[in-house]
């Protein structure tokens, strides 16, 4: 029996999630409600879609030309259980994971708990902090506000502080 994840959407084939082509899955629910949030459909916890690990991983498995899976939001740390062992059966057909999060790295390096962490020992890249009006840029890569960073997390847990991927 599989964790059961919630869903507010899909976009099968994503160039602006992570570099190369992204299956790129919005996850029901966050708590954030940041100020000119692009998808405050996400926000409430209830409603979406119920999906299983399984379903996804057998579309992703269809299409040869998804490079990765990103996991959006919504605020995906708060379903880490179910997005950890999705990360687990995606891995395991060859693909990385790419994870935005509300939270800073700092904020979930603080707070320690486990189902986050393993969450994010999955991930190859987590883009990181909540959108911010003021620093809403359209040239910052992959992100909605110059705050937000792409961060390698292998060498960030490594170093136990945050280091930015040269992507
Ligand atoms: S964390 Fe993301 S989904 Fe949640 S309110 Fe902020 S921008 Fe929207």
């Amino acid at each position: 029996m599989t964790e059961k994840l919630h869903i507010s959407g899909i976009i099968p084939e994503s160039i602006v999630d992570g570099p190369g082509i992204r299956y790129t899955i919005f996850v029901q629910g966050c708590p954030h409600h940041c100020p000119g949030c692009h998808n405050p459909q996400t926000h409430p916890f209830e409603g979406g879609k119920e999906c299983s690990t399984e379903e996804i991983v057998a579309e992703v498995k269809q299409d040869p030309l998804i490079s990765g899976v990103t996991f959006s939001g919504g605020e995906p740390m708060c379903q880490a259980k179910a997005l950890t062992e999705l990360a687990k059966a995606l891995k395991n057909i060859g693909k990385n994971i790419i994870c935005y999060t509300g939270y800073t790295f700092e904020q979930l390096m603080e707070e320690q708990d486990p189902d986050r962490m393993e969450l994010l020992k999955q991930c190859r890249y987590l883009i990181d902090g909540p959108f911010l009006l003021a620093e809403k840029s359209l040239m910052v890569k992959f992100r909605g506000s110059k705050n937000q960073r792409i961060l390698d997390v292998r060498a960030s847990l490594e170093a136990g502080a945050a280091v930015e991927a040269g992507i």
